[in-house]
């Protein structure tokens, strides 16, 4: 038994991969983003409200100081628990925005940390940039339109996926 191993047991780490993501969502958490630690509150929320397992998301962008922080959420091997539409929440990857983008549009400190994540996720998982898609576009192509209210906004009406995927494409290697 090498030492990895060891420790993966010792910390009961499942050591299955569900998850094989074809897909990356963009969402926001509709909250201020006060530059202290959300990520927790919205863990808690998750799990004793909605009784879910872990935060629903796998990863979280927040503005902790004066430096936005990636947060590590539900592992990434586990299915993910953000967007149910066409199944996204078993073959995607849910990456939460701290802040609230149909007030303000996210603030280019922000979305330069996301794609520092995404570009890295993109590149593991080979993901392409059309599978990188916002939670509302899910909606729409699951037939909702968020324009009428028939679905989420989220990640913000002032988010511009379009804009953001011309960026990851720039930044692609
Ligand atoms: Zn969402």
């Amino acid at each position: 038994m090498n030492m990895g191993m060891d420790m993966r047991m010792s910390i009961g780490m499942n050591m299955t991969t569900k998850l094989h993501p074809t897909h990356i969502i963009i969402h926001h958490s509709a909250t201020a983003d006060s530059g202290t630690v959300s990520w927790q509150a919205i863990r808690n929320y998750h799990i004793n409200t909605q009784k879910w397992n872990d935060i629903g998301y796998h990863f979280g962008i927040e503005l902790i100081n004066n430096e936005y922080e990636i947060m590590i959420g539900r592992p990434i091997t586990e299915y993910g628990a953000h967007c149910k539409e066409l199944q996204m929440n078993r073959r995607s990857i849910g990456v939460c925005c701290i802040g609230n983008y149909d007030d303000t549009p996210p603030p280019v400190q922000l979305l330069s940390k996301l794609e520092y994540l995404v570009l890295w996720l993109m590149n593991i998982y080979h993901i392409r940039v059309e599978c990188v898609l916002g939670h509302r576009e899910v909606g729409e192509m699951a037939g909702f339109d968020w324009k009428k209210g028939q679905y989420k906004s989220c990640p913000g009406t002032k988010f511009n996926m379009r804009q953001l995927r011309d960026r990851l494409l720039q930044a692609m290697p």
